[in-house]
């Protein structure tokens, strides 16, 4: 007898057919079971999706196999990769597909059955056990007992250094304990910020429970890694998983923690293909996995600067919250946050890249044999080199943006497209030799700090040693492996005094000895026409802020410098109090005046074309089709615009903002829209469109 299975798989992008393709096979299938099925004329993994509809595949193509051994994916897993697919607006097979591990897509079942029983060959490295766990602070302890008793979803709103970690570890503990099946998910939003979590939680669990039952699962890994951790943790031997935002996709049949830390950070948001928020993913998952289990599954979002969405979420219960709010505002210890301090750089000489007060702060600190760390987010030396004769600049010839100027290797390199140019000897317009640098990034600041302190000495230091070490973290000094992480261990072993950087050294790491921490140039964002760059920025300088005094015997005469234009701004005086609550609340009063988000609901359709009138007149053809869908009366569709930059790599780009006070509504628009869009595309006569993508709930507009 045959079987009809309906069966998911990866199709060609904007392909007609969408949902699951029909199959027959002489066994009945359990949906999630994975198979190998004929697609045109290749073989492709699938996942078979429902059951049967009807007993009767004989017009079908047969499953070419099966893959044994393996236990089907969790209804509770399939139900996530649908509601991802349908809110995400994108092909369940392209969900799905992508939520497995690559390398599993490429075997055969002979060669998967090979796979399978190959041992894992981890070296059984054996953990240095870690010192006992601290006794929890009271107010570890009082958000760890809610966590207990309460089912979430939680809100860990504590400090830099109020010791959120811990109650990380502390959760996972009673999680595994409580329950010999039970995992956990812990989620960060960087791979740098991997590798130390993964060193506490190993020194934490594998005395108890064997190196093996953490895996980890991020981009950085091989695809060999990947299916190695995604197996482990399919089935069940991994008790922990700590990933980047893929990691929400990990089938975890015992699932009752998922941890997201840092939440508000934007790398959580996948900005390509299905641009889905994990974080978002979590929360919704939590209810899945509980409602599937029968057991709770709780959500432990952490942040000292939590995004505006989840803050607003957390608001107590009778004004309609739906998160408990667990607070932890002091710092473990009697370390201290750093006093914030405002130099008005409109007091200064024009073009002053560092105010004397400031440097006279951080050469007082070096003398003290203590670390200062300044920001610049800008990388290169330069944002421009621009000629003196006549007005050539640096333009990138394939986009609509300069290209920095790099000292180092003396190139001229484009950040979005990637062009690069040894910098010409003259300019290329009339000839001058007078090219000149506009601007700064850190290859300047650090040169320049270099120079400043070139008189100074380290203190009791001798001969070459009496240097000032400076060191520079970001993009380009990290591109080799391994580079980063070598870095970091310079800062850690106290062999840089001053630490130049982006916004990459602000994030989680745990520097002890760093006391002084500035953010050069952070006026930028105060007047981003993306009305989520104050929350950006704020949130940035309180974790740089959190950098410093992390030793509590230093706590007390830890600074936080920032260097602005704009000292009476609200953000700045919200800042100096360490005032999250203040600023959070400013800014939802302002976004509810405006109905923007998390007060109203938003997607962005954006379009590539060969000219940005084709990419316009696209959305606005394919716009002015959708007014009688269903949901249209309740969403706002403005008018196409040309994104930030909006020539790429020679592509002309241009984006559309669909706003609704109601989430469903926009959910049922954008899902009629896209049959709209695909039909504009194929049938709508405009030239030269080459793609376009739904982004719901868009983090940059
Ligand atoms: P956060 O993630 O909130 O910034 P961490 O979890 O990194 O803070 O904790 C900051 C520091 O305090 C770490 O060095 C950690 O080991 C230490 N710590 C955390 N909890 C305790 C505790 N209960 N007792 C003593 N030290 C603690
Ligand atoms: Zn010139
Ligand atoms: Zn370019």
């Amino acid at each position: 007898m045959l079987f009809t299975v309906s069966v998911v798989v990866q199709l060609p992008a904007h392909s007609a057919l969408a949902g699951p393709l029909s199959y027959s096979s002489d066994q009945a299938l359990e949906p999630g079971t994975l198979v190998r099925v004929p697609l045109g004329r290749r073989e492709t993994l699938g996942v078979v999706w429902d059951a049967a509809a009807q007993p009767d595949g004989a017009q079908l193509k047969p499953v070419a196999s099966v893959l044994e051994g393996i236990a089907p994916l969790g209804a509770a897993w399939r139900q996530l990769v649908g509601f991802a697919a349908g809110y995400y607006q994108r092909a369940l097979g392209e969900v799905a597909l992508a939520a497995l591990p690559p390398q599993l897509r490429e075997l055969d079942a002979a060669q998967w059955q090979r796979r399978l029983q190959r041992k894992s060959r981890k070296a059984a490295v054996a953990a240095a056990a870690e010192a006992p766990p601290p006794e929890p602070t009271e107010e570890q302890a009082q958000a760890l007992a809610r966590i207990q008793a309460e089912d979430g979803p939680f809100l860990l709103y504590g400090s830099t250094g109020s010791g959120k970690t811990e109650v990380y570890l502390r959760a996972v503990q009673e999680a595994l304990v409580a329950d010999p099946q039970a995992q956990a998910l812990v989620m960060v939003p960087e791979i740098n910020l991997t590798p130390q979590l993964e060193e506490r939680f190993v020194a934490r669990f594998a005395p108890a429970f064997g190196r093996h039952a953490l895996v980890s699962m991020h981009s950085g890994m091989t695809p060999a890694q990947r299916l190695a951790s995604w197996l482990a943790a399919h089935t069940g031997s991994a008790r922990i998983v700590l990933g980047t935002r893929m990691a929400v996709f990990a089938s975890m049949p015992g699932l009752r923690l998922i941890v997201v830390d840092e939440e508000h950070d934007p790398s959580y948001k996948q900005q390509e293909g299905a641009r889905y928020s994990a974080r978002d993913l979590a929360i919704y998952r939590g209810r899945l996995e509980s409602r599937h289990s029968g057991q709770p599954c709780r959500v432990l979002l952490g942040s000292a600067t939590p995004s505006l969405e989840s803050w607003h979420h957390s608001r107590p219960a009778a004004d309609g919250g739906k998160y408990q709010r667990l607070a932890m505002p002091s710092r473990v210890g009697a370390g201290r946050l750093p006093a914030v301090r405002l130099v008005d750089m409109g007091q200064q000489p024009r073009n002053t890249q560092l105010a004397p007060q400031l440097m006279a702060a951080i050469g007082a600190r070096i003398a003290r044999g203590e670390q200062a760390m300044l920001l610049l987010n800008r990388r290169g030396y330069a944002p421009v080199l621009a000629c003196g004769s006549c007005d050539w600049k640096s333009a990138c010839p394939h986009c609509s943006a300069y290209r920095v100027f790099h000292k180092v290797d003396r190139s001229l390199r484009c950040h979005h497209c990637g062009f690069a140019e040894r910098v010409p000897r003259a300019c290329p317009e009339c000839g001058d030799v007078d090219l000149a640098p506009v601007g700064r990034g850190t290859e300047r600041l650090e040169e320049h700090l270099t120079q400043l302190f070139e008189g100074i000495a380290r203190p009791g230091a001798e001969g070459e040693d009496r240097r000032v070490r400076v060191l520079r973290i970001d993009a380009d000094s990290t591109r080799h492996k391994g580079a980063l992480e070598e870095q970091l261990a310079q800062v850690h072993a106290g062999a840089v005094d001053v630490l130049v950087g982006t916004q990459m050294i602000a994030k989680g790491h745990d520097f002890r000895r760093i006391t002084l921490v500035a953010a050069v140039n952070p006026d930028g964002a105060l007047f981003s026409s993306d009305f989520r760059a104050p929350e950006r920025l704020f949130a940035l300088l309180m974790q740089a802020a959190g950098r410093a005094g992390r030793d509590a015997s230093q706590g007390a005469a830890s600074e936080m410098w920032v260097q602005t234009a704009h000292p009476q701004h609200a953000l700045f005086a919200a800042l100096r109090r360490h005032d999250y609550p203040a600023f959070a609340d400013g800014q939802l009063a302002e976004r509810m005046q405006a109905a923007m988000p998390p007060f109203s609901f938003q997607a962005l359709v954006r379009a590539d074309a060969r000219t940005q009138q084709a990419a316009q007149a696209f959305l606005t053809q394919a716009s002015s089709a959708a007014t009688e869908l269903p949901g249209a009366d309740q969403v706002l569709v403005y008018p196409a615009v040309p994104t930030a930059i909006q020539r790429v790599a020679n592509v002309e780009r241009a984006q559309m903002l669909i706003e609704s006070a109601s989430r469903s509504a926009l959910q049922q628009f954008l899902a009629a829209w896209q049959a709209v869009l695909h039909s504009t595309r194929r049938d709508g006569g405009i030239e030269g469109v080459l793609r376009w993508a739904i982004d719901v709930d868009p983090l940059m507009v």
